[in-house]
């Protein structure tokens, strides 16, 4: 009987395809599970493996996107994976599957976001592989780190009482894609209408929100800031499908239950003013919306006044016994943490 992807979802599909993967090798030290795969370098170092797709259509729309943005986005988010495990990164291999509508210029723009990238992330583009598609752009990303041993930090080490943390501020980049949503549908009603007006879309004071969405940036100088300051974190994730989902993997993996404040989770003003233009909670976006590419981890409670001392790191909550489950205090009120994750399907 065939399952509809839809009816499990993303999540459980990955535990179905990967629950009995058997490891051959000794040099496997972290298999699925994590942001990126561990394995056996040398005696000091491991290396970090960590891929991603990005589908046209399903992960982003060319009529928003410039193509230059969109390269340097699909290494960012790559390299986010690697910062996760504690690592840096050093190569990447780009593979690309391009229909015919697209120009020699076009992909060269594609590019040189990707080059951009790598250069402001020290970086090197060592290979891929480049083919045709039917329709759309289909564009998958590996990226290759290493990180100490004693330093590697996976999901799974948060213990109770540990603090929770996140870097930078969230709900922006889904509030960015709110706006680009808006304007795209604007100028297809203009289309339709047959509209001799031209389209000017109004993006007046979206700056910081667009920039969010389209040029997300990987949190390496926080993992260089937290070995500045001896910390390592007991368990680290990166906020691609939004705090409440990357939570519940920190918490299922650790074993644990968490408790955060909502007042703690880092907002800036240009969420609260555009939620308001959409009619949705800030904090819905900051939960569910995802592709912040922020680093969450938690810490030892031992390591507040060194974390304190780090700017741009925010201690949103503490993660409790598993029993009490996922929370979110508001206002005095205990609410459940749903996980919502990526609805690709
Ligand atoms: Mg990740």
């Amino acid at each position: 009987m065939a399952t509809k992807i839809s009816e499990i979802g993303e999540f459980k599909l990955i535990e179905r395809i990967t629950s009995n993967v058997k490891i051959y090798n000794n040099s496997t030290i972290k298999g699925v599970g994590d942001d990126a795969a561990v394995v056996e370098r040398d005696n000091e170092y491991y290396t970090l493996i960590t891929t991603d797709l990005l589908v046209e259509g399903i992960h982003f729309n060319l009529v928003y996107t410039p193509l230059k943005h969109l390269g340097y986005k699909v290494v960012t988010v790559n390299l986010s994976d690697i910062a996760a495990m504690n690592g840096i990164p050093e190569q990447i291999t780009v593979s690309l599957a391009i229909s015919s509508k697209f120009s020699v210029e076009a992909i060269e723009e594609l590019y040189e976001g990707i080059k951009l990238a790598c250069q402001r992330y020290n970086v090197d583009l060592v290979g891929g592989d480049t083919t045709s598609s039917i329709t759309g752009m289909m564009i998958s990303v590996t990226a290759i780190g290493k990180v100490k041993k004693e330093d590697v930090v996976y999901r799974n080490g948060a213990k109770v009482n540990d603090l929770i943390c996140v870097s930078g501020n969230l709900g922006a980049a889904y509030m960015g894609l709110k706006i680009l949503e808006r304007e795209y549908l604007l100028f297809q009603e203009l289309t339709k209408e047959n509209s001799t007006t031209p389209f000017t879309p109004d993006f007046m004071g979206k700056d910081y929100l667009l920039k969010r969405q389209l040029k997300p940036e990987a949190r390496l100088d926080i993992i260089r800031a937290l070995k500045e300051h001896n910390i390592k974190p007991t368990a680290m994730i990166d906020i691609s499908d939004g705090l409440s989902s990357e939570l519940h993997h920190i918490c299922k993996q650790s074993g644990t239950g968490c408790k955060i404040y909502q007042h703690k989770i880092p907002i800036v003003d240009e969420v609260y003013t555009t939620a308001e233009e959409f009619n949705i909670a800030p904090e819905t976006a900051a939960l569910n919306g995802g592709e912040d590419y922020e680093l969450l981890f938690t810490i030892n409670n031992t390591d507040l006044d060194k974390v304190l001392n780090i700017d741009d790191i925010f201690v949103i909550g503490i993660i409790t016994e598993k029993e009490e489950g996922l929370n979110l205090i508001a206002n005095n009120t205990k609410i459940e943490l749903k996980a919502q994750g990526w609805i690709a399907f």
